[in-house]
């Protein structure tokens, strides 16, 4: 089986300290084929700042250090995880652009809240006690994420995440699932499908796979044929964590391939 994680995280990002060189050690440890880097591009600060810059040099830099380093051990690719672009749509497409042809796969991720509650991230929303606002959060999540697929196509290669809102929720003590919201789900992932896009399979180093046997289902009756996985590591000890019981749960839902990115174009590998 082809082992890849192609949602982790360095330095780079805001909420990591770990360097590229200790993910990709973790990844070789682990006996992965593939790791990707998807650093945090937020157009929305935590706060809710706008944000309007990314540090391709020092993504880049780490980057071309370890892919010669780990040559020949391990297959290193450099991505981006790109979050709130229906916030400024404008800013997405220059940031991209600014990566070049050397960007392998972009993540598209919602994590902030936009248009509502100061457009914060929903790690800083206090749930417990107000199942309202629980649900305003994965509607107002859905609404952006359907402006994401529908509207900037070219923003994303794979849907991170889908159920984020959840991990926050949960968190929080508060009882919800995606499962009331099938009728918004739907047309997202039908849509994610219909333009040759993927969904990932976030697996948030082990602790979520419980959700996936469900949403994979919902996505290969909409027709969807191209899947990710990620672990979402922010350290090494995280990198690979579920990696191995998300193909398996990819395989056992009908699909019989996982997908990584090439300059961001698709890669099948058979599971
Ligand atoms: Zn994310
Ligand atoms: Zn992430």
């Amino acid at each position: 089986m082809y082992l890849c994680d192609i949602h982790t995280h360095t330095l780079v990002s805001h909420d990591s300290h770990a360097p590229l060189e200790q993910q990709a050690a973790a990844a070789v440890a682990a006996g992965l084929n593939e790791l990707c880097v998807t650093d945090h591009c937020d157009l929305l600060s935590g706060h809710g700042e706008p944000v309007t810059s990314f540090n391709w040099p020092a993504a880049k830099e780490q980057y071309h250090q370890a892919r010669s380093r780990f040559a020949g051990r391990l297959d290193l690719r450099l991505g981006i995880e790109l979050g709130a672009a229906p916030y400024d749509p404008k800013i997405a497409r220059a940031i991209l652009a600014e990566g070049g042809g050397e960007v392998d796969f972009v993540l598209g991720s919602l994590h902030n809240w936009i248009g509502e509650e100061g457009n914060i991230d929903l790690f800083y929303t206090r749930f417990a006690g107000d199942p309202d606002l629980c649900r305003r959060a994965v509607e107002n999540a859905l609404t952006n994420s359907w402006t994401l697929v529908t509207e900037l196509a070219d923003c994303y290669d794979s849907l991170a995440h889908i159920n984020y809102p959840l991990r926050y929720i949960h968190r929080d003590g508060m009882e919800l699932t995606l499962w009331d919201f099938e009728d918004r789900v739907r047309p997202i992932l039908t849509e994610v499908a219909k333009t040759g896009h993927a969904l990932e399979v976030n697996t948030r180093h082990g602790l979520d796979l419980a959700d996936w046997p469900r949403i994979l289902k919902w996505y290969r009756e909409c027709g969807g044929e191209l899947v990710t996985v990620g672990s979402d590591a922010h350290k090494p000890e995280h990198v690979a964590k579920g990696i191995p019981e998300a193909l398996a749960i990819v395989k056992a839902a009908g699909f019989d391939s996982i997908t990584t990115y090439r300059g961001r174009r698709p890669v099948t590998h058979r599971l």
